[in-house]
């Protein structure tokens, strides 16, 4: 499964794919998953010259696209010349985000609602025969990303989540004002109401493992088998960080550098975020909060380290993340100290470890989780300001289906 995840999240990488990701599906990012920060990461890169005003987007585009884009950047030089050529006084007063969402819609076979009345709401006509041109041009960019290390990868994430998550959002409000039929609006997962986790696996084809899925997460941990288990080794330090809002939770992106090892494998932390109240329970209970620290290893597998948040003391460490909170959703704020995750975690670090999924849209599987038996305490303003942002976004507990739950002694 990840594998497979994986490779499309990587040949996400062509501009054309990317942005229309962005506009069709504005909020399929899933928390859980580092393969959808690393392809919004590209996105990014490629989104830039495309909102620049029309008239400086030829001179631009060379320029402003690194080299990870020299897969992309033929398909942008097809979008170029209408632009440049065309730019008009009209034109150039107008939204240039319109401007660009017109013309990969024109590109994509879609066509602009007449009654949108210039919002920016794009229809896709069903057009069997003009499939999405970007579709196969990521093949050089796929075999290209495989070539980066962990760390280039990261730090292209690191450094561009930003404005892609903004552009996201951007592309979702403006979609929602008329947009009761738009793709973006049918694939709005949330926590409740029409888009809520009963609906996830009808949002989107790419999202049917959240209803068919037979290993999926969270669950209520109880009935595991004592056993010697090694100890998860952390490998973590002092980072820097940027808080990230995707209208799903409080995302912290940390630099790379910080691993775990776990049944004999490394894995390296990607990012961690929140859940309120904590997704996982133990033997039936429920915490106030948990934190999901998302690791990879190089095979792209996911492994997942839950620490449970216990109301009490302040959590220093979740004060430094909350000082630097977005006040928009879809903003990230870049920390000007750096954080050591080793004070997130319990001392005592017996855990529990099982197979299962994303908690979030795509709702992949395949992902190792250890979960801290220990929680760690964070205080009752602390959890109150979470709150604020999000009083609930805890995905029910799925079925365990017989699956066997290890825990350390
Ligand atoms: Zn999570």
């Amino acid at each position: 499964m990840p594998t497979s995840y994986f490779s499309r999240s990587l040949l996400a990488c062509a501009v054309v794919v990317a942005v229309t990701a962005a506009l069709l599906s504005p909020s399929a990012n899933a928390n859980d998953a580092p393969a959808a920060t690393a392809a919004t990461a590209k996105k990014t890169e490629v989104k830039k010259p495309e909102i620049k005003p029309v008239g400086e987007a030829s001179a631009v585009v060379p320029a402003a696209v690194p080299a990870v884009a020299t897969a992309v950047a033929p398909t942008i030089a097809t979008a170029v010349p209408t632009a440049t050529a065309t730019a008009t006084t009209t034109r150039e007063r107008r939204d240039p985000l319109d401007i660009v969402r017109e013309r990969l819609a024109e590109k994509l076979g879609a066509g602009r609602s007449t009654s949108s009345g210039g919002s920016g709401v794009i229809r896709v006509i069903s057009n069997p025969s003009s499939a999405p041109p970007a579709v196969p041009t990521p093949a050089p960019a796929a075999a290209r990303s495989k070539a980066y290390s962990t760390h280039a990868t990261h730090t292209t994430q690191a450094t561009s989540h930003s404005s892609t998550a903004k552009a996201a959002a951007d592309a979702h409000r403006a979609a929602v004002p008329d947009g009761h039929s738009t793709a973006a609006h049918a694939a709005h997962w949330d926590y409740q109401g029409e888009g809520g986790p009963q609906a996830w696996a009808q949002l989107k084809n790419e999202f049917a493992t959240c209803g068919t899925g037979k290993r999926q997460s969270p669950i209520d941990i109880r009935d595991g088998i004592k056993v010697q288990l090694d100890s998860v080794q952390f490998d973590y330090r002092s980072s820097n960080f940027r808080v990230l809002d995707n209208g799903h939770t409080v995302q912290v992106n940390v630099a790379p550098g910080n691993f775990i090892e776990v049944t004999g494998k490394r894995f390296e932390l990607q990012q961690f975020h929140f859940h309120r109240p904590s997704e996982e329970r133990i033997n039936g209970r429920l915490f106030d909060m948990v934190a999901h620290l998302v690791h990879k290893d190089i095979e792209g597998r996911l492994a997942v380290v839950a620490v449970l948040l216990d109301r009490g003391n302040a959590q220093p460490l979740v004060q430094a993340i909350w000082n630097n909170l977005p006040l928009e959703k879809g903003d990230e704020v870049i920390a000007r100290l750096p954080l050591d995750l080793n004070e997130l975690l319990p001392t005592e670090r017996s855990y529990y470890t099982y197979m299962g999924s994303l908690t979030t849209p795509p709702c992949s599987e395949g992902v190792l989780w250890m979960v801290m038996k220990t929680p760690v305490t964070i205080s009752a303003e602390q959890i109150a300001i979470f709150s604020k942002l999000y009083p609930m976004n805890a995905r029910p507990i799925q079925s365990g289906s017989g699956r066997l739950i290890k825990e350390s002694n």
